[in-house]
């Protein structure tokens, strides 16, 4: 392949990964911008097979399609398997661990790039070769160990409790300046005497990438996943300028960016600033109980039955549903949109509330909805319909607790204070669907179950949302 097609490729990649991240912004363009993805990820491996065969036939490299195959076709294989098998809620847990193989991969071409003889410029464009090494491994180290630590986290192998070590500010601290040390001893020796500070600051900066993931709780674990994401997405541009990619510098950049922005919005949507998030120190194993600050609510929740509340949904001119994590694990989306097809057939004004971090993963709901066809047109988010329960009828809570939680907005010692919540409680009716009086992933108490607008049906979400739809069709 010529250098200009492998060019002009390239930016045909590049452009459709651009409209890929355009498309995956709204729900009717998704399926779409997943497609161009998919296309330009295609365009890019045929794009770098047959360039590195051009290479080959010139006897720059002993690389050839063979070696491709031999990589390509069991990771393909790999990635496929587990990526069909994975569970909706357990995708954070699978994004980790394919961060650290970026992190894994910058090392290593890192690594590789600096001991290649064939790659060594001199002079200024050497400093910066060298510099892109330098960086390339660093965040790459942090970014394995940090995503095999979050991966595990994440998975329960080891507790969402922070690791808080004495004096753990001044140890990043000393890490950090260990690194600068032996960045400038890298930069400033000759090549032959490069590879011990380059092999030394891989070491600490994969303990800095321990470090820094051990000191968060499990509550803030998914920020920390878009994190690295953002991460390896700069690990990955770091590997482009090493390797002179154009395509990996403008990908990475993208996942960097992307990356970043992500894990701003969901800081915001929990109220946490994006330092105390890294800091460390907040949230418990998640589930289990915050502790206990004085102002837990106070009373008795009050239960409603089947038969009562199907009376409710019937009587009801407008209804809305807040899904929340328990719908995922129940996988109660399919008979909730059959309900939401016989209601609307009636003429019912009903509507789905979508907090942004509600479930475990940014847009967690709005996938599971847009499984169930569920229409994109009522799926609101929540600044379009926080206004509009104080004139609704009847609001159903299914499996959600932290994103409808008042003490958010009443309570300042509560470790969720400021977070934007869904005003479900300013409904006439409030129907919450639950198994009982588990707490939500910030293990904070929901005055709301308390409310007198409150009524709490207790019981698996999959079987109680079954048995009002088998109740509504009779
Ligand atoms: P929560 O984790 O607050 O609450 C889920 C509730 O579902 C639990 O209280 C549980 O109560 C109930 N539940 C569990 N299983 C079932 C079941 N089978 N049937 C019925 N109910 C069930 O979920 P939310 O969606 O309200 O909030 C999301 C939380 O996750 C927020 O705290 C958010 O900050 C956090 N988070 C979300 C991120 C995201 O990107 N979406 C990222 C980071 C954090 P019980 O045990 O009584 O049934």
């Amino acid at each position: 392949m010529s250098y200009s097609l492998l060019s002009v490729t390239y930016i045909a990649a590049s452009a459709l990964f651009i409209m890929s991240l355009g498309g995956l912004s709204r729900q009717e363009t998704a399926r779409r911008g997943n497609l161009y993805g998919i296309i330009g990820m295609l365009l890019a491996v045929l794009a770098t097979a047959f360039g590195m065969n051009a290479q080959n036939a010139m006897n720059v490299q002993g690389t050839g399609f063979g070696m491709l195959a031999a990589v390509i076709i069991p990771g393909a294989i790999i990635g496929a398997a587990l990526a069909s098998r994975v569970a909706m809620t357990s995708m954070p847990e699978l994004v980790a661990v394919l961060h650290s193989f970026v992190g894994a991969a910058a090392v290593l071409v890192g690594l590789a790039s600096f001991l290649d003889p064939a790659s060594h410029p001199t002079g200024t464009a050497g400093t910066i070769h060298n510099v892109e090494i330098f960086v390339g491994v660093f965040i790459g180290a942090i970014t394995f160990t940090g995503s095999v630590i979050a991966f595990l986290k994440l998975r329960g192998s080891i507790g969402g409790k922070p690791l808080a070590l004495p004096g753990r500010h001044f140890l990043n601290l000393a890490m950090m300046l260990g690194c600068f040390f032996l960045g400038y001893q890298f930069l400033s020796g000759g090549h032959a005497d490069g590879l011990q500070p380059l092999l030394i600051m891989t070491g600490i900066a994969c303990l800095v990438g321990v470090h820094m993931v051990m000191a968060i709780g499990g509550a803030d674990m998914p920020v920390v996943v878009s994190m690295l994401n953002s991460y390896s997405g700069w690990a990955a541009a770091a590997a482009g300028f090493m390797l002179s990619n154009d395509l990996l510098i403008v990908t990475g950049a993208l996942v960097g960016s992307s990356g970043a922005i992500l894990s701003y919005i969901m800081c915001r949507a929990m109220n946490r600033s994006f330092l105390s998030v890294i800091a460390g120190g907040f949230g418990t194993d998640g589930g289990t109980p915050a502790p206990k600050t004085g102002n837990e609510p106070v009373g008795q929740a009050k239960e409603i039955t089947l038969d009562d509340t199907v009376e409710a949904l019937r009587e009801a001119r407008s209804v809305i549903i807040v899904p929340g994590y328990g719908m995922a694990v129940a996988q109660a989306q399919h008979p909730v949109a059959e309900i939401t097809k016989l209601l609307r057939a009636r003429g019912c004004n009903f509507r789905f509330a979508i907090h942004p971090v509600a479930g475990r993963l940014p847009g967690h709901m709005n996938v599971l909805l847009a499984e169930a066809n569920v229409p994109y047109d009522i799926v609101m988010e929540m600044d379009e319909i926080n206004d509009d329960f104080p004139t609704t009828d009847l609001v159903l809570v299914i499996g959600a607790n932290d994103i409808v939680n008042p003490g958010a907005q009443d309570d300042p010692s509560s470790p969720i204070a400021g977070m934007p919540v869904l005003e479900v409680w300013k409904a006439r009716l409030v129907v919450v669907m639950k198994r009982g009086k588990g707490v939500g992933y910030a293990g904070v108490d929901n005055p709301l179950f308390y409310k007198e607008c409150t009524r709490m049906l207790y019981g698996d979400a999959k079987k109680n949302v079954d048995a009002l739809l088998g109740k509504l069709r009779d």
